[in-house]
């Protein structure tokens, strides 16, 4: 039997319209290995919880944090503490929403239907009125509706093969982001510091700070986000250099912050190719009702979580409404 939806991406987006679309019957593929795609949370063992994706969430639409209390009030929580602009000192008071168990929790708590992990599709065919869809592991899937929820690049990969005379703006920036234990705490007055003009990094995340089951005690959690020419520099090779990569933006982080006689006690590094994106919002959403195909993701919107739930929210009215 053919499905009638399948849904391409277990992120926020895909969440987002697995809530909103009226069909019983609905699919969703990724190619990962659980839900969040950018929300995303790793677990270490013994040491604790890092957001390496998505920080927090701050609404700036009251609909979008209606939705969020609405669909998602016993898995989040706010993180409190204070935030700043490393240059000016300026205070960041917007509200900020974290997943109680972790920032992937938002999209896993609010998917409300099928997923199949570790597919990814890589191509997609017109066949009798239908879809087929191929994916990587050469399994088939055949349906009436399609719609990707994944980011720009990716898409057009599956998308430029049907000629559709449909072109996109723009490109998606890449993100290297560190994760770090520190043997002791670093005694930062700031949860949350955003750097604006350095050339290393973009972002410093105390995890700790959020509070969560799982996190060690006697370490102190962080996440360094780089800056986008660092990652431009680094994002295609770090893998080989990951020692290096990482002793730039811790040292970068201690320089920055004073930070002297502190050790680490577990550091990773995570490389995101197609993190955000920045310009070039003609379409917030595409339907096309004649074939029955759907593209949303916060890359036709903007650069947050908030854009993908307007993509998805937009997408799902037309598609109810056709
Ligand atoms: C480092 C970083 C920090 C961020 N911080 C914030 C923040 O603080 N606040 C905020 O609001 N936003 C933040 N964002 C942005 C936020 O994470 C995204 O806006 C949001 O997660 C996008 O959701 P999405 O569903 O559109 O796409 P994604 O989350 O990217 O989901 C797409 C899914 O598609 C899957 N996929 C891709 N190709 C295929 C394929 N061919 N076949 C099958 N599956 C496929 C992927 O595995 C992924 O799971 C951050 C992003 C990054 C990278």
């Amino acid at each position: 039997m053919s499905e009638k939806t399948i849904i391409i991406g277990a992120g926020f987006a895909s969440a987002t319209l697995s809530n909103l679309i009226n069909d019983q019957n609905l699919m969703v593929f990724d190619k990962g290995r659980g839900p969040g795609g950018r929300s995303s949370t790793r677990r270490v063992e013994n040491i604790g919880l890092f957001d390496h994706g998505l920080q927090y969430i701050s609404p700036t639409i009251k609909e979008f944090d209606f939705f969020l209390n609405q669909n998602l009030k016993s898995s989040i929580k706010e993180w409190s503490g204070n935030f700043h602009v490393f240059e000016d000192s300026k205070t960041i008071d917007s509200k900020k929403y974290i997943g109680k168990l972790g920032n992937n929790s938002f999209v896993k708590d609010l998917l409300s239907t099928k997923v199949e992990y570790l597919k990814e599709l890589v191509g997609l065919k017109r066949r009798n009125n239908k879809w087929a869809l191929q994916f990587k592991d050469k399994d088939t899937q055949d349906c009436e509706r399609v719609i990707l929820t994944i980011p720009l690049e990716q898409c057009q990969k599956i998308i430029n093969p049907l000629n559709l005379d449909l072109t996109f703006e723009g490109s998606m920036q890449p993100n290297l982001t560190a994760m770090i234990a520190f043997n002791k705490p670093l005694e930062i007055s700031s949860v949350g510091i955003k750097f604006q003009k350095n050339s290393i990094l973009r972002w410093a995340g105390n995890e700790s700070s959020k509070l969560r089951i799982g996190n060690n005690e006697n370490l102190e959690l962080w996440t360094l986000q780089s800056s986008l020419d660092f990652a431009k520099k680094y994002c295609h090779v770090y893998r080989d250099k990951k020692e290096k990569v990482l002793e730039l933006m811790i040292q970068e982080f201690f320089t920055l912050l004073k930070i002297k006689n502190v050790e680490t006690s577990y550091r990773d590094i995570h490389g995101w190719l197609y993190a955000f994106k920045s310009e070039g919002f003609s379409n917030r959403f595409y339907w096309n009702k004649d074939i029955n195909l759907g593209i949303c993701g916060d890359w036709m919107c903007g650069s947050k979580v908030e854009d993908a739930w307007s993509s998805a929210t937009l997408l799902a009215n037309q598609i109810n409404s056709s």
